[in-house]
């Protein structure tokens, strides 16, 4: 087996319950390509791959017949998500130093099914960001064309992908920070349901609106991450009881009959002709598999973005209140306690953090918080009741997932209005609290695009279904860039 780092998640598994494999083996071969290629692309703050190899060496000597698909496999964990005694960042010099005491709900799940970490992924700060030019430490450049940005904030995560380091990733998205990176990256990527994984360990940024989800090239492989990792958690008070049925199990191959609505509003002013091509061809796919397509409105799609920056900013407001330099990280000398709390807050939060907090105080502050907050969480009722209307006629949307491939490192640096529409496709689903899916779908101008399609409450297997299908009859999620 030549080339073992590019290996799917799913023909990782099989040769290794073939005893063709070692984990070891897989795992040397990742850290081979991460000394290879990691100086260009990036994608790690932190790694960890001394442990990994002797965590490889515990599962090949432990290796059984009844060993779950991620037994032994290599992945690698965005830094926003604690890991007990390995340093959590989230991409932030405010917590330069926190290494936490335990670890997520998701990576206790992940780790019990035998899954080895390779180290801590980069991230726009506390997750705020479409680029990952964000993050307090580098830029992670995007695998396809180094001179781009992978988009973010799960940047690291889609790079890692992308760049063949490990086989699938973790990342969270509060507002489209696994499906646009993942678009721009060419792979696959899921936002699953609000309340399907456990938040349990993630450090918060929107509570209202952040959910955990897999990256790998295939929809097969992220049913895999997702069947570990989902599921109701006593230590997430959001978390939801509702079964996790097999999501391997679902993919049938057949989406005859499934009814598809393609939202006329996302298919935005400003999209880039080569996107919409992608797109719209994606989605014939799908209606030639048999699918039945209808085009569908959902009226409330234009307030979205306004909505999101004034709850999402509100509720990270009230989030990093708790970085203060007393209970995490490393804290700045001063002449009192107030002191020290204003220099560690001014000096090692990034810019667009501050204009976060900056924005969400003002949102809710006496005075303002019926204008803006209140009527914030009114337009979110009416988009989730628009998806509500559209769910009633079809069975999934499918949408662009960016309105463009992947810009220039700097490009969108001083204009905060135009970093926040890299996201307008993919917002409205957060405040919706509904699963995404996002599969590589072609190519515009030599870089990937990627076809989003949203499901109902809890059917994230219906969009496995579907990315699947897509992925058996197309070759997209095989491209590999040449690093
Ligand atoms: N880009 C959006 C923001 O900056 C979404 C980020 C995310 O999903 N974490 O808030």
């Amino acid at each position: 087996m030549s080339e073992l780092y590019r290996l799917t998640v799913r023909e990782a598994s099989a040769a290794l319950t073939a005893g063709e494999l070692t984990s070891v083996a897989l795992t040397e071969a990742l850290l081979a390509r991460m000394s290879a290629v990691e100086p260009t692309v990036q994608a790690f703050l932190t790694k960890t791959g001394e442990q990994a190899l002797a965590a490889a060496r515990i599962a090949d000597a432990e290796r059984r017949p009844d060993h779950g698909p991620l037994h032994g496999i290599p992945l690698a964990i965005k830094d926003v998500i604690c890991t007990e005694g390995v340093r959590t960042t989230c991409g932030s010099a405010i917590l330069e130093t926190f290494v936490p005491p335990y670890s997520a709900t998701v990576v206790q799940r992940l780790e019990a099914a035998g899954a080895i970490s390779l180290g801590k992924l980069n991230c726009d700060e506390f997750a705020m960001g479409s680029s990952t030019e964000n993050s307090a430490y580098h830029v992670t450049r995007n695998p396809w064309d180094p001179e781009r940005v992978p988009g973010g904030s799960s940047g690291g995560s889609a790079a890692v992908v992308a760049a063949s380091m490990a086989p699938a990733s973790l990342g969270t998205d509060t507002g489209g920070s696994i499906r646009q990176p993942a678009a721009l990256c060419g792979v696959s990527g899921l936002k699953p349901t609000y309340g399907r994984v456990s938040r349990f360990g993630l450090v918060a940024y929107g509570s209202s609106l952040d959910q955990i989800g897999p990256l790998a090239w295939t929809a097969a492989d992220l049913a895999l991450v997702l069947q570990v990792i989902a599921g109701h958690d006593s230590r997430d008070g959001t978390s939801a009881a509702t079964p996790v049925p097999d999501y391997t199990a679902a993919l049938t191959g057949d989406v005859r009959g499934l009814r598809v609505g393609v939202p006329r509003e996302y298919f935005v002013e400003g999209m880039e002709p080569g996107v919409e091509a992608a797109t719209r061809e994606a989605i014939a796919v799908l209606a030639a598999q048999g699918a039945e397509l209808v085009e569908v409105s959902l009226p409330y799609t234009k307030y979205a973005l306004p909505t999101y920056y004034i709850i999402a900013p509100a509720e990270a407001s009230a989030n990093l209140a708790r970085f203060d330099g007393v209970r995490y990280g490393p804290r700045e000398q001063g002449e009192s306690m107030w002191e020290e709390i204003e220099l560690t807050r001014g000096r090692r939060f990034g810019a667009e953090v501050r204009r976060r907090i900056m924005l969400g105080t003002y949102a809710l502050s006496a005075g303002y918080y019926d204008a803006y907050y209140k009527r914030a969480q009114q337009v979110r009722t009416l988009i989730k009741r628009d998806f509500e209307q559209v769910f009633a006629q079809v069975d999934v949307l499918a949408a662009p997932t960016s309105p463009t491939v992947a810009f220039k490192v700097g490009q969108r640096l001083d204009d905060p209005l135009a970093m926040y529409l890299s996201d307008v496709c993919t917002l409205p689903i957060n405040l919706a609290g509904v699963p995404a899916l996002v599969v590589p779908c072609g190519f515009s101008e030599g870089l990937p695009v990627g076809l989003q399609l949203i499901g109902r409450p809890f059917e994230e297997a219906t969009l496995l279904r579907a990315g699947d299908a897509y992925q058996r009859l197309t070759d997209w999620h095989t491209r590999r860039p040449t690093l």
